[in-house]
């Protein structure tokens, strides 16, 4: 009981005794000092609480109340009925309110009672909105409620802090393979480790999923917070027992300073979080500070996705055609197909720039259909004019593949321009191919069967086991661009180019290389039996009315074997 007046002190203490509370043991202070040294030192179940003391009044003795001991209910003491007054400090987190000389012994103790008990259910409820179930550390609403207090606290001092975002390397990989349950347990074990990271002034939260943050706060600048990530790092190089299992798993952290990054306290978790993810892009297993010209990356990005979104309606994708030439009779057998964007503001977009993004956003799915479609219409037009009908490879991407129905549309356009299959060429990067799953056996099993040719783009990049190349029914392997760039530069494209010639031999495939730029790497792959090359050698994609002069200064043939429709005709009109 903080009570300075002797009266109303003895009024409360009697009417308690005689409702025969003898169990209550009351302990009275006459002013807030008093209470906060008690406070501190015993825990309390309860606190009566007058607002008039003569060190403190109103609002200000409920704050200090609760900043000395948060957890402790209080009921307020007050010499007159007020009800909005009442209504007032209850709003403030005081459990409940009782007017002096009013009411009995018994009344009191069922206001303390209650009190008690609401006060237990409002810690429980702001546990449960401020913690993570699984972990029981601090969830995202209490990391960011104590990262905004932190930032007000660290401007008056003048002192920095670091945030951390951590997201675990293929956490979902765990998740699928072992059961949710076990990845729940990783991620308890994972959090006894992080708590061995951080020092005690130190925040560790649970953001959600396999994300967590650490806040650091009064750090002296970079170099502790590298230390504190480099720490997190090393913690997780021991495997973790899930179970009968021992389970390794990494962690990409993203880093972010206040307030040399932004004075922003919520831009801050944003910022970590994009240079997570660029910790990720560059291999994982690593820490990466955020640097602004990521954010501005980012705005690049958004603003890409949005303009592709309206690309396809407005016309504003074309085609450019690469030729690729025969390396036995230096002719050209067949062309590649490579997207341009012609952007209403920015002209003509290259492919590194958009293709990316149209694969992280879905729309890569459409654009893959209308640039097979385009070809199709192509090829049709060539036939019509009694062009030399070549083959040409489409690149496709790895979210086309995994359309269920990919095969019947593909064999559904192709059906529709009335092209032969065997002049589509699909080529499918390393990567996708390297999933290996049954429905992309399936699909490629079909579309061999109605004719069309398969070819692995980028091949070698994916460093893979080449189980793959058995499994698939593959007609084509193109060598990445960079390994042919290396070839008489360093042993390493050497290597790697005879390797996958050789590889392709033994399995019967073609080979393309791809990039190639000048003689050295000619010579290379002529020697080495390579089937076919495409480059700046003889000549980058070009537009569709430009074929007819590379056609006449190089040749032509089909490796088809029979003549087309069109050169049927040609051939009996002469
Ligand atoms: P890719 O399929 O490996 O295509 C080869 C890329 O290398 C093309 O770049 C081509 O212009 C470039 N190239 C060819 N020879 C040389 C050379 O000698 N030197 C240099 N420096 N570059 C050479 P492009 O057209 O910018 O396309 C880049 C990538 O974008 C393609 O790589 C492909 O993965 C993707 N892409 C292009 N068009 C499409 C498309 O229609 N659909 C999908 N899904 N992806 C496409
Ligand atoms: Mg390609
Ligand atoms: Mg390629």
């Amino acid at each position: 009981m903080i009570e300075d007046d002797n009266d109303d002190a003895t009024f409360l203490q009697a009417s308690l005794r005689r409702q025969g509370a003898q169990s209550v043991d009351l302990v009275r202070v006459e002013s807030m000092a008093d209470a906060i040294v008690n406070l501190r030192q015993n825990p309390f179940d309860i606190v009566l609480l007058d607002l008039n003391l003569p060190d403190s009044t109103g609002h200000d003795s409920v704050h200090r109340v609760q900043s000395t001991d948060p957890s402790v209910p209080i009921i307020v003491l007050s010499g007159d009925e007020n009800e909005e007054f009442a209504i007032e400090i209850l709003n403030r987190g005081v459990q409940d309110y009782l007017v002096k000389w009013e009411g009995d012994g018994r009344t009191i103790l069922r206001s303390i009672r209650y009190a008690v008990e609401r006060k237990r259910g409002e810690e429980r409820l702001s546990f449960l909105a401020q913690y993570d179930s699984l972990t029981e550390i601090p969830n995202r609403r209490h990391f960011t409620d104590q990262l905004e207090r932190a930032t007000t606290r660290a401007r008056r001092s003048n002192k920095r802090i670091g945030v951390l975002f951590l997201d675990l390397d293929r956490f979902k990989a765990v998740n699928d393979t072992l059961g949710h349950q076990s990845g729940d347990e990783l991620l308890s074990m994972v959090v006894e480790r992080l708590k061995t990271c951080v020092r005690s002034g130190d925040l560790l939260a649970r953001l959600g999923g396999d994300e967590f943050a650490v806040m650091l706060e009064d750090v002296d600048g970079p170099l502790s917070i590298e230390a504190a990530a480099k720490n997190i790092l090393t913690a997780f190089e021991k495997p973790f027992q899930v179970g009968p299992r021992q389970v390794s798993t990494t962690t990409s952290i993203g880093i972010t300073v206040f307030p040399n990054d932004t004075g922003d306290p919520m831009a801050l978790l944003n910022n970590a979080d994009l240079a997570m993810y660029q910790a990720k892009e560059d291999g994982r297993n690593n820490f990466k500070f955020f640097e602004q010209r990521m954010h501005e990356e980012i705005l690049a990005y958004h603003q890409i996705e949005t303009d592709l979104g309206k690309a396809l309606a407005r016309d504003e994708f074309t085609l450019v055609y690469q030729p690729q030439i025969g390396l036995a009779d230096n002719k050209i057998h067949a062309l590649e197909a490579l997207l341009r964007w012609n952007h209403p503001e920015r002209g003509l977009v290259l492919p590194g720039e958009f293709i990316s993004v149209a694969e992280e956003s879905g729309h890569i799915v459409p654009m893959g259909m209308w640039v097979l479609e385009r070809v199709c219409k192509q090829l049709k037009d060539w036939e019509r004019r009694a062009m030399p009908l070549l083959r040409v490879a489409v690149n496709v991407a790895p979210a086309s593949l995994d359309q269920p129905d990919f095969h019947r549309n593909v064999e559904a356009i192709i059906g529709r321009y009335g092209v032969d299959p065997q002049l589509i060429d699909l080529e499918l990067t390393e990567g996708t191919l390297m999933r290996n799953s049954d429905a992309i056996q399936e699909t490629l099993r079909y579309l061999k069967m109605i004719g069309v040719r398969i070819s692995v783009d980028d091949f070698g990049t994916g460093h893979s086991c080449l189980n793959y190349l058995r499994q698939f029914p593959i007609d084509v392997l193109k060598i990445d661009r960079s390994f042919v760039m290396d070839l008489g530069r360093n042993e390493h494209g050497t290597a790697i180019c005879g390797l996958v010639l050789s590889i392709a031999r033994s399995l019967s495939l073609e080979v393309v290389a791809e990039g190639v730029e000048n003689e050295t790497q000619l010579a290379f792959l002529a020697k080495h039996n390579c089937d076919y090359v495409q480059g700046q050698h003889f000549s980058m994609p070009v537009k569709p009315e430009e074929l007819p002069d590379l056609y006449r200064i190089r040749g032509t043939t089909n490796d088809r074997g029979h003549l087309s429709e069109s050169e049927v005709v040609k051939a009996l009109s002469i």
